[in-house]
């Protein structure tokens, strides 16, 4: 099986062609989008379909506005930012599949863009309702996805919609295409050594992801809370630490398959600790051999910055998924920088996911120096976990058929 890109469909001038996207931007209080890689990154699949003269309907979802119009949700801010980005107007619908946006539809040029209101503002979206990915798919001769971001997700304009379209009619956007290709070659075939450094708050989170990993990598770091319940596996004392009591077993089995494969595996040597979860708690420096009762550990300690620093030093691949610590608060943010600093200085391929690593990543002000960083958190750990995404499922078609 195989996925057309965009240039592998018979578009031509003046085709109607509708772009599910991942517009999912953070917006500030005052509805300013903070962040608006997730539109930048869409570019290169709408400027194609500009560059044919095609006429564009986008669609997204922002937020989780729970199936009703919800202006906090709306994304009138993202057609500006987009319309500022592509250099001209984006037309705004006011609805999804309503009479305004099928009539600003229908009086679309040649060149123009219409963006629909959030998809979710229809609850059946988030229910793959084919009455509703029917009358999506009436806005568009040809379907493309370029939402990586909720592909994992088998919803309306993802995966039912694909439904109403041929093989020859159908694509992955290039943004989709591109994320499925680096994971795909770091999981099947990376340049060794080959590191995974896996962090974040809990080992259930990513027990699926580190199971499936662990064959496929040559080292294994482990940060973050998820460090504790490995900690405490090995008959440690975590205070008050993150530990998941009913996953020590899976704990000592991944380190016993570790050794049995001959992963070299590794948790940290010291540990910021606090006697509280706040930004003016108590801190101190120990070994994990030290952790007090009543204190917990929030991040990784300088030693094993240096520690990890040294296991990355040789790696040609690494693949980096959730912070070393709680990198949100000052204090305990300086883990996760570091070890920041140390993937971007590598000269391997450096790639990252998850959308608190990425944005750790950008607070580093490391973010240019990584090879790729993924727009997709929950899509990309179901990559990492070995998954068929819904929405990516959805765009195969058989390797015999050609389009042109
Ligand atoms: P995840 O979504 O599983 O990747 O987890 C990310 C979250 O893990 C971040 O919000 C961090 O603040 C949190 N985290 C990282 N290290 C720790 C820790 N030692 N204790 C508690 N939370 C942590």
């Amino acid at each position: 099986m195989k996925i057309n890109s965009p240039k592998d469909l018979p578009i031509k001038r003046g085709d109607r062609v509708f772009v599910r996207c991942d517009f999912n931007v953070p917006l500030d209080e005052f509805g300013n989008i903070t962040d608006d890689r997730r539109i930048r990154m869409a570019l290169p699949t709408i400027k194609y379909l500009l560059d044919n003269d095609c006429k564009i309907v986008i669609a997204s979802h922002l937020g989780r506005p729970k199936g009703e119009f919800n202006e906090k949700f709306s994304l009138k801010p993202v057609a500006k930012r987009l319309s500022h980005l592509l250099k001209q107007d984006v037309i705004m619908a006011k609805d999804v599949v309503g009479s305004d946006a099928k009539e600003k539809a229908a009086n679309l040029k040649e060149g123009e863009v219409l963006l629909l209101e959030n998809v979710r503002f229809d609850s059946r979206e988030t229910k793959n309702d084919e009455g509703f990915a029917k009358e999506l798919s009436e806005f568009g001769d040809f379907y493309i996805n370029d939402a990586f971001g909720v592909s994992h997700r088998a919803h309306a304009s993802v995966e039912a919609i694909t439904r109403f379209y041929d093989s020859c009619r159908k694509a992955g956007g290039f943004l989709l295409l591109k994320e499925i290709n680096f994971f795909h070659k770091l999981l099947e075939n990376p340049v060794r050594p080959f590191v995974a450094v896996v962090g974040g708050s809990k080992v259930s989170g990513k027990l699926q992801a580190l199971v499936n990993l662990l064959p496929k990598v040559d080292k294994m770091v482990i940060g973050g809370g998820m460090a504790f319940t490995f900690l405490k596996a090995m008959g440690y004392n975590v205070g008050n630490s993150l530990v998941e009591d009913d996953l020590i077993d899976e704990a000592l089995k991944i380190m016993a398959e570790a050794k049995r494969l001959g992963v070299k595996f590794y948790l940290p040597v010291d540990i910021v600790i606090a006697d509280k979860f706040a930004e003016d708690a108590m801190v101190k420096y120990v070994t994990y051999q030290e952790i007090p009762d009543g204190w917990m550990g929030l991040d990784i300690g300088p030693a094993t910055v240096r520690l990890f620093g040294e296991v990355l030093w040789d790696a040609q691949t690494i693949l980096w998924n959730g912070p070393m610590g709680v990198y949100e608060m000052d204090k305990f943010s300086r883990g996760t920088f570091k070890i920041s600093h140390e993937i971007a200085r590598s000269h391997g391929i450096k790639v990252v996911g998850g959308g608190d690593t990425a944005d750790a990543v950008q607070r580093a002000g490391d973010d240019e120096e990584m090879t790729f960083i993924s727009t997709g958190g929950g899509a990309s750990l179901e990559l990492l976990e070995g998954k068929k995404l819904p929405g990516v499922a959805a765009l195969e078609i058989p390797d015999e058929v050609s389009c042109q």
